[in-house]
C-alpha cells in the first residue's frame, strides 16, 4: 500500500484564495501526518516483528494512527500512557475508542504495580523494552528519524504540485507540535535548492521549545522552518473562545479542520499576512487529526454554546 498524492483545493480566508493541501484525505483509516510520519514503517519489511510500542496520551492522534499502522501490518499495538480520565475509560470516543476498535492495548502506568513513579518513556526503557526484541518503538508524536522517509515524499508532492501551477513564490504553512513534519519539508526544500518558504507556529510549549525541538532533529539551522509567534500565549488542549470562532469559520469553507492545532495555525496565519507586505500564495497543510474532534467539539459546545455551529463534522 502506498499512500501519496492528496488533492489541493482553494478555499476563501481572510478575504483571499488559499491553498489546502488535503493530507487528511490520505487514507481512511490512516492519514493527515501522523500517516506520513509513519509511512517508513509500512513500506518497510520488519523481519520478526510482530509488535508495535508507543506511549503518549490517550487522546492523541499519534495513538489512533499507530493503532491504524498496526493493524495494517497485522502487529498488536501496546500503547504507554500515565493516567486514563474516568469519563474516556467510561465512554471511549476519538482517538482513544477508535484505537480500541483496532485492537490496540492501551496501558495506564498508574494501575501497574511496578511502575515505581517513573514516566512512561523511562518505564518502555527499564521495564518493556529488555524482554521484547521484536517490536518496533516509536517515540512520542513520531518525533524520529524515520519521519523523514514520509515527509520528504510529501515535501517532493508540494514541489511537483507548485511547479505544475507555475507557483514560483509559495509559503507551506502548517501548526507544529514536536515540529518534525514542518523540519522535514523545509529541510528537503533547503537540500533541494527549492525556493518554497516554510512557515510554522508552536501549539506546543512555544517558539523557544520548538526551536530546541528542531534543533535535535537537524543542528543546521537552515533546515529550521520559520516559526510565526503571536503575543498572546496559548497552551495546547486548553480552550479558547478565538479558537473555537476561527474553527466555525473554518468550517464555512466546506472542509473540515481539527481543533487542537488548526486554530491556532489560522490564527498565526492571519497573524503572519496582516504583517507581511507581499502578496505570495499560500499553501495551508491539512495534516488531518479529525478524530479528535468527536471529543473536542464537546467540550467547545460545553463551554460555549453550538448555536453557530454550521458544520460539525
Ligand atoms: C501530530 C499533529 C501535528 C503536529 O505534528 P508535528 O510533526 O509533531 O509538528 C499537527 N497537526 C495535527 C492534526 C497532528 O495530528
Amino acid at each position: 500500500m502506498k499512500l501519496s498524492h492528496t488533492p489541493v483545493d482553494t478555499i476563501e480566508m481572510f478575504n483571499r484564495d488559499i491553498f489546502v493541501k488535503r493530507d487528511d484525505l490520505l487514507h481512511p483509516e490512516f492519514s493527515g501526518n501522523k500517516a506520513r510520519k509513519f509511512a517508513y514503517f509500512l513500506e518497510h519489511d520488519f523481519p520478526g516483528v510482530c509488535k508495535l510500542i508507543g506511549y503518549g496520551s490517550p487522546q492523541a492522534n499519534s495513538l489512533y494512527s499507530m493503532s491504524a499502522l498496526a493493524k495494517l501490518k497485522g502487529w498488536s499495538l501496546e500503547f504507554y500512557v500515565d493516567h486514563i480520565a474516568s469519563h474516556i475509560k467510561k465512554n471511549p470516543s476519538g482517538n482513544y475508542g477508535a484505537a480500541l476498535a483496532n485492537g490496540a492495548r492501551v496501558i495506564s502506568l498508574d494501575t501497574l504495580d511496578n511502575s515505581e513513579g517513573r514516566d512512561t518513556y523511562t518505564y518502555i526503557q527499564e521495564v518493556v523494552q529488555p524482554h521484547e526484541a521484536n517490536v518496533v518503538f516509536v517515540p512520542e508524536g513520531g518525533r524520529c528519524e524515520y519521519a523523514e522517509f514520509g515527509v520528504s515524499k510529501l515535501a517532493e508532492e508540494i514541489v511537483q504540485w507548485a511547479d505544475e501551477n507555475e507557483l514560483h513564490h509559495l509559503v507551506v504553512f502548517l501548526p507544529s507540535g514536536t515540529g518534525t513534519t514542518a523540519l522535514y519539508i523545509n529541510k528537503y526544500f533547503v537540500e533541494q535548492g527549492i525556493s518554497i518558504r516554510v512557515l510554522t507556529c508552536a501549539a506546543v510549549g512555544g517558539s523557544a521549545y520548538l526551536t530546541q525541538q528542531f534543533t535535535e532533529l537537524s543542528d543546521n539551522p537552515k533546515h529550521h522552518p520559520e516559526i510565526v509567534t503571536l503575543e498572546k500565549k496559548y497552551h495546547f488542549g486548553k480552550l479558547y473562545p478565538e479558537f473555537y470562532e476561527m474553527w466555525k469559520t473554518l468550517s464555512l469553507s466546506g472542509i473540515a479542520f481539527e481543533l487542537l492545532y488548526d486554530p491556532l495555525g489560522w490564527l498565526a496565519l492571519e497573524h503572519y499576512l496582516n504583517l507581511s507586505a507581499e502578496d505570495v500564495p499560500i499553501l495551508y497543510l491539512h495534516q488531518g487529526g479529525l478524530l479528535g474532534n468527536e471529543t473536542m467539539l464537546p467540550r467547545y459546545t460545553r463551554k460555549y454554546g453550538d448555536e453557530m455551529v454550521n458544520c460539525s463534522n
